[in-house]
């Protein structure tokens, strides 16, 4: 599904020195590379402040903390997307209420968060689902009317940026109150272990979160709330820094990539092509709204099962993202929900397989894994 070990050949050199540099200084946790990659970060999305952290779940509960929302508050978030958005809620003990997504786009519907506002409700956790922002047009216009916050999840985002209904353009991760992403190896902008970040423009967030994020701590030995032990280490963020500014040159490989099947998938009756917010499929030359963390398709007409047994027979990788609705998780299964508020969500969980999707992928291998499907569907 990913090459990083291509990837790493790629940026060997830079890589090396860069790690080679906090083997040298010994000043593992919170070394000059973690200041100059914030810094770094800072500038690339325009945003006024970065919190490193020690990966992105930490970072979307740091969020939440942070804003100060208390048990029993409720925040409003996808039920198609991974664990971890949701984990975080219950951990804290909010009250999680999982909304459907829209078709298209896979990302959450805001005609099903606005039917899910409470007076209780304090947040929504849009997730700029597979790489590309969810409708944060209509997601902030029901934050402005109702006060809530809106705390971006783009663990599958970074670099992808929103247009706006007036032509504005934001990165994603810089448009709501507060954000969180990961540098999971196999996200977008991966490190070599774990590592996260948050992002605000609001000053007094970002000092609040900054003491968060260590113990709790703005003077040494002082604890003034309760935070917890959540770093980027230095090797980290020397990794991030030596990939940072590969970052766009990244994410046009992965959008040439599904380019190439999206020309390919297109006029198939059994397969839907991911849609991006602008309805350009992922064709168009000089969009730049989706990074396609995942490639996803839908298939149609009850093969996707047998897709997937075809494909792992073929040795061709494929994933199922996600295969369980998170209402339905055992963990997570609650009295409160109603299988009429997710049709879409039960839908796609039969329907969609995401194929390779990394900056390594060349025209060979997108033309044996297009044919695959396409031969197999077609039968
Ligand atoms: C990967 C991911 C996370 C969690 O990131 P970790 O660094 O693995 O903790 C959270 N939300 C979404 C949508 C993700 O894809």
């Amino acid at each position: 599904m990913v090459d990083l070990k291509g990837q790493y050949e790629g940026i060997k050199n830079n890589v090396d020195v860069s790690i080679a540099e906090v083997l040298d200084s010994s000043a593992f946790i919170n070394g000059p590379q973690v200041h100059a990659f914030q810094n770094e970060l800072e500038a690339y999305l325009n945003v006024e402040h970065v919190i490193p952290c020690a990966n992105g779940t930490d970072a979307l509960q740091i969020c939440m903390m942070g804003l100060g929302l208390q048990p029993g508050d409720e925040v409003i978030t996808a039920d198609f997307t991974f664990a971890a958005t949701v984990e975080v809620i219950a951990l804290l003990n909010l009250t999680p209420v999982l909304v459907d997504v829209e078709p298209d786009t896979f990302n959450i519907d805001p005609k099903a968060i606005e039917k899910a506002i409470t007076p209780k409700t304090k947040a929504i956790v849009p997730v700029h689902l597979f790489g590309q922002c969810a409708n944060m047009d209509a997601i902030i216009e029901l934050a402005d009317k109702h006060g809530l916050y809106v705390i971006e999840d783009n663990a599958q985002a970074i670099g992808a940026t929103h247009t706006f209904k007036d032509g504005k353009k934001q990165k994603a991760g810089t448009i709501g109150h507060v954000a969180s992403t990961s540098f999971f190896p196999s996200k977008n902008l991966g490190c070599y272990g774990d590592g996260g970040a948050i992002f605000t423009n609001d000053g007094d967030l970002a000092h609040t979160i900054r003491g968060m994020v260590n113990h709790g701590m703005y003077k040494r030995y002082h604890h003034d709330v309760i935070g917890v032990n959540s770093r980027l280490d230095s090797i980290q963020a020397a990794v991030l820094r030596a990939k940072l500014p590969n970052l766009d040159v990244y994410n046009e490989k992965r959008r040439n990539a599904a380019r190439k099947y999206s020309m390919a998938f297109k006029d198939n009756p059994d397969i839907i092509v991911p849609k991006t917010v602008n309805g350009c499929n992922g064709i168009c030359d000089t969009c730049d709204c989706h990074v396609f963390h995942q490639y996803t398709l839908r298939i149609l007409n009850g093969k996707r099962d047998d897709l997937v047994q075809h494909l792992n027979d073929q040795n061709v990788p494929c994933g199922v993202y996600y295969p369980i609705p998170l209402h339905k998780q055992k963990a997570y299964v609650d009295d409160r929900y109603n299988e009429a508020d997710f049709p879409i969500t039960n839908q796609l969980v039969k329907e969609v397989i995401s194929l390779p999707m990394h900056t390594e992928l060349d025209d060979e291998q997108i033309e044996f894994i297009t044919k695959t499907i396409i031969d197999f569907v077609n039968n």
